[in-house]
């Protein structure tokens, strides 16, 4: 492969690959594989080791194959594999004709199970899940041997084939693999490698009433699809000596197993089983909540494939274990809206302003831009009439030193449009409430700019009255107020640490009429506000729903500069 410009940086598992091609170690194949398992949907924790697995493939001319590991019947979804396929493809990888599932070699694991039975190199027990694991001894103990651990070669041959006939309950027999039961690492301890399950499974059926495990299916799923990097996270580092042990007592192809540490994110969960427990909770909305580190969830809430892929090459590969500022994330997607978003005028919390000088029949449009940033984006016309909205916190009647926005008898500029003057404030006599400001407006001021050359120090977006749109738009928050919701005291639960204010809804904001029919996940710049997209679930025709994906202010920067954090 040619170094260029674009090839990202060097890391440790490059650095394994290009010594192996150097070597010709597997005919100058690179190949990996993405092996999720079926029961939940992809979170940006995937991502990180899609972008690897698919990323490595193509910088080298590889191959990344698309592999359920589909062992646990009773877990797993057709719906799950549904939405891993869409979430891989958002992301924008492609595994060809390469989608496999563990489930394909079912047979084949099966054969393999007999070949080490019969080299006496695995036994079936009668012993119960519960007797199994008080055998199992401990870091510092030895564990015990099963009494069937030496029963005759035949007699366990034909337990195990009973077992697949269907002779015996769940949980009543597993087969082992005959390692060594003083090993210091527990999963050598003659770890189970099948067990009796009649479950129906979503690929095979009713097929099988034994199922391999994770640890006796994965290893020789790489081997059976010529796997050449077996890239997994560091919690398989310990399963390592027993995948090598079934390969080489199978005496088959033997991939290279390479583990990197997952990422973690602050103010939020990965694992699944905390997700799902959000999702069935009700704690959040579903699975594609925008406030879910979800890849659905994270699409819905308006994230770019570009800034994923953008982020998960940013934070690099590395060997231990570390959390990565969810503000880093962010920073990754605002540098990509900022170059692919359009400016629009929203007002989130409509303050009604009319302008006295204004004549009541006139109107007219603005030009506005639509991208400061790239020209190229073009302009549109922005209606202005006498009554506007400004947004509330843009005015204040008694404003402290530094508060430059609009007050009584003070001058601002409208963005796009002319320099106006707040002249009267109309307030609600029950509350006290600002209900409506009166301005007079500058009409030599038209374009934001004064002949005379005086200046005023706030620019304000605002939407004309008659015009503008109603919309919803939703706010979002950390879900979680815990930088690191994982680390909890004993009696605690992860979700003690819900923010209850990870979403507010304004239901009564107003839009610039060039907003009309946006569609689903379209994505703007609110001046001033963030950048939001369209829903993809709530939006309709009747009514606009929009998600606030990211602020403006970089959090990330600041961090960054204060130099407190470092990711
Ligand atoms: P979880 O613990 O979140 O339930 P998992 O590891 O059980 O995830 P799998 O479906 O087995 O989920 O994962 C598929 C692949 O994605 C595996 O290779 C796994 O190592 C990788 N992966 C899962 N979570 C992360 C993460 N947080 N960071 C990096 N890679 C991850
Ligand atoms: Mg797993």
């Amino acid at each position: 492969m040619t170094k260029t410009e674009t090839t990202p940086p060097p890391n440790f598992i490059r650095n394994i690959i290009d010594e192996d091609l150097k070597e010709d170690k597997y005919k100058g194949r690179v190949h990996t594989r993405f092996p999720p398992e079926p029961n939940g949907y992809l979170h940006i924790g995937h991502a990180k080791s899609i972008c690897l697995n698919f990323g490595l493939a193509a910088e080298y001319g590889g191959l990344c194959n698309l592999r359920f590991d589909d062992t646990n019947p009773t877990k797993e979804e057709e719906e799950y594999v549904e939405s891993i396929k869409e979430d891989v493809r958002w992301l924008g990888f492609d595994w060809g004709d390469r989608l496999h599932y563990a489930s394909d070699y079912f047979e084949q694991l099966y054969e393999y199970a007999l070949m080490l039975i019969r080299k006496g190199k695995a036994y079936v027990d009668d012993l119960s899940a519960e007797e199994i694991r008080s055998h199992r001894g401990t870091l510092t103990e030895p564990g015990k041997e099963s009494p069937h651990r030496n029963r005759p070669v035949e007699e366990s041959l034909d337990l195990f084939e009973r077992m697949r006939a269907g002779e015996f309950e769940d949980g009543s027999r597993v087969l082992r693999a005959k390692i060594d039961m003083a090993s210091p690492n527990l999963n050598m301890r003659d770890p189970v490698m099948y067990r009796v399950l009649h479950a129906h499974h979503q690929m095979t059926g009713d097929e099988w009433c034994i199922y391999p495990m994770y640890d006796f299916t994965h290893g020789q799923s790489d081997s059976i699809e010529g796997i050449t990097h077996s890239i997994c996270t560091l919690e398989f580092e310990d399963h390592r000596p027993l995948y090598d042990w079934f390969l080489d007592e199978l005496e088959i192809y033997h991939p290279r197993q390479i583990e990197f540490s997952r990422l973690n994110l602050s103010h939020m969960v990965m694992s699944k089983r905390r997700l799902l427990e959000l999702v069935v909770g009700g704690h959040v909305e579903g699975w594609n909540d925008p406030r879910m580190p979800t890849i659905s969830g994270l699409r819905r809430r308006g994230y770019t494939p570009e800034s994923i892929r953008k982020f998960c090459e940013k934070i690099g590969v590395a060997k231990r274990d570390s959390m990565v500022d969810i503000a880093f994330l962010e920073h990754c997607l605002r540098e990509d809206l900022n170059k692919r978003a359009s400016r629009v005028m929203a007002v989130l919390r409509p303050l009604r302003l009319v302008i006295d000088n204004y004549p009541e029949d006139r109107g007219e449009e603005l030009e506005a831009q639509n991208n400061p940033e790239d020209a190229g984006m073009g302009k549109r016309k922005v209606p202005f009439s006498r009554v506007l909205y400004i947004e509330q916190e843009d005015f204040m009647e008694d404003p402290p030193k530094k508060f430059y926005r609009l007050a009584p008898g003070r001058e601002v500029r409208l963005r796009y449009g002319y320099y106006i003057t707040c002249v009267d404030v109309v307030k609600d006599e029950k509350s006290g409430q600002v209900k409506e400001l009166h301005c007079t407006y500058d009409p030599e001021t038209r374009g934001g700019w004064a002949p005379d050359g005086r200046k005023v120090k706030a620019t304000l977006h605002w939407v004309s009255a008659a015009h503008a749109l109603e919309a919803e738009v939703r706010l979002y928050d950390h879900l979680f107020t815990k930088e690191n919701p994982n680390d909890l005291k004993e009696g605690e639960d992860f979700k003690d640490y819900l923010n209850p204010k990870s979403r507010e809804t304004l239901g009564s904001c107003r839009v610039e009429p060039s907003l009309a029919g946006a569609g689903p996940g379209s994505q703007f710049q609110f001046e001033r506000l963030g950048y939001f997209c369209v829903d993809s679930v709530d939006s309709s025709e009747d009514k606009l729903v929009f998600n606030r994906t990211v602020t403006l202010r970089d959090a990330w920067a600041k961090i960054k500069k204060s130099g407190k954090k470092q990711q």
